[in-house]
């Protein structure tokens, strides 16, 4: 047996701060999660770790745990792969590196779409910004935020339905290594990587068995299955490849505040999956309530 339990349930593995597209800061996100009954928290902005420092402090102040993590973006052609690290070290000299290098393509080709935007819409890059938090990750969401405030949509969603959609022109990807450089760089720093959200488009359309188990050989710990954005059909063809290949299952909500309609808690991954996700983390450890 391990150690003794140290974090309580309800235990949800992934949400967002403003430090990248979630919309409260991560301390007010570490409370909106103790105010909704959670026992355990990973707070997982995309490619940055900016926000691990208020919100351990929020979650010491509050007595939840905070699993430090974060929300690698990878890419496989022109699909991006979104690949959850959590409890790694935040100063390992080359995922520090390739987040930033991440970041700023990102930036690059947030830039690049709001000025082709531009030709059709009123929309400068520094409206883009002025929805964007200092150093904070650049993504679609914010040039949604900025199309919002100029009143050209109503809200994210639709801004994403339309202009943001990847039919209507104006789409570009952005700089991201591959799935598997992002778990082998996960692991490396002693973190434990888990594929976010992996059958959003259906079996035909989701990683091919045989990526799936080079994956898992570099160290995959698990897929997020119960997550409300992965499509019904082909969830239990992925449940059997998780069985086949030793992953376990997770199981978030993937909130980003009013950025999405994505409530805390609607999703929650069992006790007993982040018991040996801590068990096999050597680059940080949880925050831990105080104890008595
Ligand atoms: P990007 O990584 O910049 O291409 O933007 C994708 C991000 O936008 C994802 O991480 C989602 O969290 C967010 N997103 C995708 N679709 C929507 C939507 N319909 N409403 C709000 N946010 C969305
Ligand atoms: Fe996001
Ligand atoms: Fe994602
Ligand atoms: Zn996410």
């Amino acid at each position: 047996m391990g150690e003794e339990r140290r974090f309580t349930g309800p235990v949800d593995l992934h949400t967002h701060s403003s430090v990248s597209d979630g919309t409260e800061a991560p301390g007010d996100l570490v409370r909106a999660a103790a105010a909704a009954g959670l026992g355990t928290l990973a707070l997982t902005d995309h490619d940055t770790t900016a926000g691990w420092a208020d919100g351990s402090a929020a979650a010491s102040a509050v007595g939840i745990t905070l699993i430090p993590g974060m929300e690698l973006s990878t890419r496989v052609q022109m699909t991006s792969v979104h690949v959850l690290g959590y409890l790694f070290d935040p100063t390992d000299a080359e995922l520090v590196a390739e987040t930033e290098r991440i970041r700023t393509g990102r930036r690059e080709r947030a830039r690049a779409m709001v000025e082709r935007i531009g030709v059709d819409y009123d929309l400068t890059w520094e409206d883009v910004l002025a929805q964007t938090t200092t150093g904070g990750t650049v993504g679609r969401p914010h040039i949604a935020d900025a199309l919002v405030a100029r009143g050209h949509v109503e809200n994210r969603s639709a801004a994403f339905a339309g202009i943001l959609h990847w039919r209507a022109g104006y789409y570009q990807p952005h700089y991201a290594p591959d799935p598997l450089t992002g778990v082998r760089l996960i692991r490396a720093a002693g973190g434990v990587p888990v594929l976010a959200h992996p059958i959003t488009r259906g079996r035909a359309r989701a990683i091919p068995e045989e990526r799936l188990a080079v994956l898992a050989d570099a160290g995959l710990f698990g897929l997020e299955l119960d997550h409300r954005e992965n499509e019904v059909e082909g969830k239990e063809w992925m449940r059997g490849l998780a069985k086949r290949y030793g992953l376990r299952i997770t199981g978030s909500s993937d909130y980003h505040g009013q950025g999405k309609p994505n409530r805390l808690g609607e999703n929650t991954t069992d006790p007993d999956v982040l018991d040996a996700l801590i068990a096999e983390a050597t680059g940080s450890a949880p925050v831990y309530p105080a104890s008595e």
